[in-house]
């Protein structure tokens, strides 16, 4: 049984600065499905992607070398644990027609076999995101810890806010 409670982001935002300590609770309902391994197409593309992204975090920009932790590849738009309810008739339509951006419009959704959806999920290619590890699963910074609203403003916000008490946004652009 689906349940979800969802406290309002910014229940008293008057436009002045203020922090937001998270007061997020929701109860959402996982499907059962088969335990995450990395795969052989994943172990692959992970790497293809990061060729691609120039080793470069989605969000800050920093490559591996800076934050002197490897990067890793966030499955998106669908998470590996969603993947046994996607509609993918609905799903390939949309991802066609750019909805989820250019990786899913990408795809070769004429060979996509919905019996076999791992084609396209572990696909870091088309499914993926490279992301240092602060913003995979890092407290105030994460995509697995922040609403997404909060998580993509630390890509466009500019260099030097004070984001949290634990960042300051930067954007690298060494190479
Ligand atoms: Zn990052
Ligand atoms: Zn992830």
């Amino acid at each position: 049984m689906a349940t979800s409670q969802v406290t309002p982001m910014t229940p008293s935002d008057t436009g002045d600065g203020f922090q937001d300590r998270g007061q997020i609770t929701f109860s959402v309902n996982y499907p059962a499905h088969a335990p995450r391994v990395d795969s052989p197409l994943f172990i692959k593309t992970k790497k293809l992607l990061n060729t691609a992204s120039g080793g470069k975090c989605f969000i800050c920009g920093r490559t591996a070398k800076e934050t002197k932790v490897p990067h890793e590849a966030h499955h998106h738009p669908i998470m590996y644990s969603m993947m046994v309810v996607v509609d993918w008739t609905i799903f390939a339509v949309e991802a066609q027609r750019g909805d989820y951006g250019p990786g899913p419009q990408k795809f070769s959704w004429a060979n996509f076999d919905p019996k076999n959806p791992m084609t396209f999920v572990d696909d870091m290619r088309y499914n993926g995101i490279l992301l240092c590890k602060d913003h995979h699963t890092g407290p105030n910074m994460g995509v697995h810890v922040l609403p997404w609203p909060l998580f993509i403003a630390q890509k466009y916000a500019k260099a030097g806010y004070k984001f949290s008490d634990s960042e300051i946004i930067v954007h690298s652009t060494s190479t």
